[in-house]
């Protein structure tokens, strides 16, 4: 028979399986001996206490061994030809558009993805050229190109959306498509930067082996549509300039937070959108091991031991600052600071993390709740007027920077104190780091609460607020300045049907997981 039990254990034990044969025996009574294997269903860190414990969720087989096979009932998609079944066109190859290509396949239609980027192997180039010659190719960056913005990240697998969709699904298809199992154990999952790459390939591979399409280079450049009704698209090969027009009545467009040409081009084609509140902020860097010590409450020196059984350490934290909240963002421990602007002439942060979160440092946005108060400068752009806001503030974080992709930063002390760092910490945000005054960079509504917030951050997080940290600037695409709305029930854009505004880009994601579902649900939709 099988049974599950929770037990709890220091992190020396959790991978210690006869140990927890033990526990497991004396928690339910067993004999020792009648249990024949266990699995580890769930795992989570509780480092709330002195003592850090870990929390399992034990699979039992008592008098009984396992299938090999059913030990992880792996959901993988349901591979159709589909080659000549119905075209569904996909703009966008991020987890919204390859989530939704993959629910197209299983439902039988045959998905064609228009991407401006590059696929995953080619991108990499445009990377190294953003870090080494400040050089942004405004198609292909860490935001644009095959995998989406997720690809070149630490792939955390956590939302709050579960109401959205069916983790589980998603979760089983990274798995089904080369991701390490654990990621449906761990409470926390993540997938890390070198790891995801093959994993986005491997999607690629069974979309087009099911007879999907995808287009690299090839921008969607114009939408056409008439009496509440699509028509079509134009899309522009990035190669050659040329314009193709394309004949059809259902189009998911997934083109993600950073696609600003998008949002100019339902403006121009009075395809309804709206302005929405985000957040904006500071990408904040401290050295890894002395968030371990704050975290899993142990000396600096002693981290090393610590840390034998516990990954890199994470945080998350929130405040309420003169009546706007300020929180951490996309904490990214053992990670890099990235350089993710797509276009010239702005400076805009992010981070990743390789799928060990080794490096020596601790990133984290944190960043300011922003809305149409902040925007009101730029009110003759209506629903842009937070697109223009936003653009503006990492053009100002360019400006100060030096003009190259060298952000501003500061140390952190000296950014709550408003004091110029006469010099700065090794930080790892490749292009480079210049030192200024960040309250000249960000809007004084964001800069003061940021000061506030890191001191009660401080309070939090002893040891959190010190000089050892940097501050890098800015933090800035959290999530989309702009919705564009649509039916609830259809799905369909409230003007135009046949137009499915889908991810994050149209304001119904805001990370990898819940950008999936939302591209399995508009998929659900197109293909009904
Ligand atoms: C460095 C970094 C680290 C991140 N880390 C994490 C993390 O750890 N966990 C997490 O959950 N989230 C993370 N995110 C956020 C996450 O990547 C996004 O939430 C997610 O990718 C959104 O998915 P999407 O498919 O809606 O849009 P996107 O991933 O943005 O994909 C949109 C795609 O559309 C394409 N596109 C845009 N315009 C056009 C056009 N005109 N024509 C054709 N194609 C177009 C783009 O090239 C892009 O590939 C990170 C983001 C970055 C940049």
């Amino acid at each position: 028979m099988i049974e599950e039990v929770n037990v709890v254990v220091k992190p020396s034990e959790s991978a210690d399986i006869e140990k927890l044969k033990l526990l497991a025996a004396a928690e339910t009574n067993r004999e020792l001996g009648n249990i024949n294997h266990i699995e580890i269903l769930k795992r989570s860190i509780d480092a709330r206490g002195r003592s850090v414990k870990i929390n399992l969720r034990l699979k039992l087989y008592i008098n009984e061994t396992p299938d090999e096979k059913q030990i992880w009932e792996l959901h993988p998609i349901q591979a159709r030809e589909v080659k000549n079944q119905k075209e569904i066109y996909i703009v966008g190859a991020g987890p919204a558009g390859l989530f939704a290509a993959l629910q197209a396949i299983e439902n039988g239609c045959k998905p064609i993805i228009i991407e401006r980027g590059k696929s995953v192997r080619d991108r990499r180039r445009d990377l190294a050229a953003i870090n080494k010659n400040h050089v942004v190719n405004s198609d292909s960056n860490y935001c644009f190109g095959e995998g989406g913005a997720g690809t070149y990240s630490d792939g955390k697998l956590y939302t709050r959306s579960g109401k959205r969709g069916s983790i589980n699904k998603v979760l089983h298809t990274f798995v089904h498509h080369g991701a390490d199992v654990q990621i449906l154990i761990d409470a926390h999952p993540h997938i890390g930067t070198n790891k995801l790459p093959k994993i986005i390939e491997n999607m690629r591979a069974a979309i087009i082996e099911c007879g999907g399409e995808i287009l690299f280079n090839h921008r969607l450049e114009d939408i056409h549509w008439s009496n509440h009704q699509l028509n079509g698209i134009s899309i522009c090969s990035v190669e050659t300039g040329s314009i193709t027009q394309l004949k059809t009545d259902k189009l998911i467009l997934a083109t993600g937070h950073s696609a600003r040409d998008i949002y100019r081009l339902l403006d121009k084609n009075k395809i309804t959108i709206e302005a929405k509140p985000f957040a904006l902020g500071l990408r904040v860097e401290h050295p890894q091991s002395l968030i371990d010590s704050i975290q899993y409450h142990c000396a600096v020196n002693e981290v090393m031991d610590t840390r034998r059984y516990l990954p890199a350490a994470s945080y998350s934290l929130v405040e309420q600052v003169n009546h706007r909240g300020v929180y951490s963002f996309c904490m990214c421990p053992g990670g890099i600071i990235a350089p993710c602007a797509t276009a010239p002439g702005e400076i805009v942060t992010n981070g990743w993390s390789p799928s060990k979160r080794n490096n020596p440092f601790a990133n984290s946005g944190i960043v300011v709740e922003v809305n149409e108060i902040d925007f009101k400068p730029y009110q003759n752009f209506h629903a842009l007027a937070g697109m223009q806001f936003q653009a503006a503030v990492e053009q100002n974080a360019w400006q100060h920077g030096g003009m190259t992709q060298t952000a501003p930063a500061q140390r952190l002390v000296d950014f709550v104190n408003k004091t110029i760092s006469s010099d700065l910490p090794t930080c790892s945000y490749q292009p480079g780091v210049a030192s200024v005054d960040l309250h000249q960079v960000l809007p004084v509504a964001v800069a003061d609460r940021l000061r506030l917030a890191f001191g009660m951050f401080g309070k939090k997080m002893k040891g959190y607020l010190t000089n050892e940290a940097i501050v890098v600037g800015v933090e800035s695409r959290t999530s989309t300045p702009v919705r564009i709305p649509r039916h609830n029930d259809t799905l369909c854009h409230i003007a135009v049907n046949g137009l499915y505004p889908c991810g994050e880009g149209a304001g119904y994601a805001g990370g990898i997981v819940s950008a999936a579902m939302d591209g399995i649900k508009c998929a659900n939709a197109a293909c009904g």
